[in-house]
């Protein structure tokens, strides 16, 4: 008995051992923290608190801009992670920098550092714009953006409300209309952006809430798309070609 309780405890203890040795000396030092602004949740670092409190001030704003465009946001609250880039790779391990996870209903953001720098500067305003301008596509038309429509239109709404509503960019903010020659999906963020801008231009930014509507009533996106902009998706494409 004795000597079984004693093997139970030597296993519990290399166990915590075989744990504490996979977490880095970072990652175990850690100390979250959380900050509301609005329903935006943004989950953190402690030592990232001081630049926090500006990306906080720049988000006041911008939530309000979005939900001016798109609706009331449904959802009670919309988390995001801020990670430490070293982190975000080795947890995610994708090509990109930041994501929104419809499982989740989360965005999770990987930055360099925080504070400004002017080559590697990764633009966390900018970042959860977009991402937000996913969960919003999410929460108003009742699908994942991709599940409910083309990628150029998930995509160039959010690169399109990154640049309309970025707050302190040292970027361009304006889209320069360009004719687009590829097809749209060939290039989901920068032909969708020319797309969006396009529609906007034509239909104005309340279209989108009408077209989120009618998907929210099951209706299917290209058949929305035809209801809400008076053209076909090919027409559009053409119209983007020879502009
Ligand atoms: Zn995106």
């Amino acid at each position: 008995m004795r000597t079984r309780q004693r093997g139970h405890s030597t296993f519990i203890l290399l166990l915590l051992l075989a744990t504490a040795g996979l977490m880095t000396p970072n990652l175990a030092a850690a100390q979250q923290e959380s900050r509301e602004i609005g329903r935006l949740v943004l989950i953190y670092n402690a030592q990232d608190r001081a630049h926090v409190d500006t990306l906080a001030n720049l988000l006041i704003g911008v939530f309000s801009d979005l939900e001016g465009a798109f609706g009331t946001f449904p959802w009670a609250r919309l988390p995001v992670y801020l990670h430490p880039y070293a982190e975000y790779r080795s947890r995610f391990g994708n090509a990109n920098d930041a994501h929104y996870t419809p499982e989740e209903r989360a965005i999770h953001i990987g930055y360099v550092a925080m504070a400004a720098r002017s080559t590697t500067e990764l633009r966390m305003e900018a970042y959860v714009i977009h991402e937000t301008t996913h969960a919003f596509q999410h929460a108003l038309t009742g699908l994942p953006p991709y599940a409910g429509s083309p990628h150029w239109f998930a995509e160039g709404l959010a690169r399109y409300c990154e640049r309309r509503f970025v707050r302190n960019s040292s970027f361009p903010t304006a889209i320069a209309p360009q004719r687009v020659l590829s097809e749209l999906d060939a290039n989901p963020y920068e032909n969708g952006a020319q797309a969006i801008d396009y529609l906007i231009g034509r239909a104005g930014i309340g279209s989108i809430a009408q077209l989120f509507g009618r998907i929210a009533n099951g209706i299917p996106f290209a058949q929305a798309f035809v209801q809400t902009f008076g053209l076909t998706i090919p027409e559009l494409q053409a119209a983007l070609r020879n502009r």
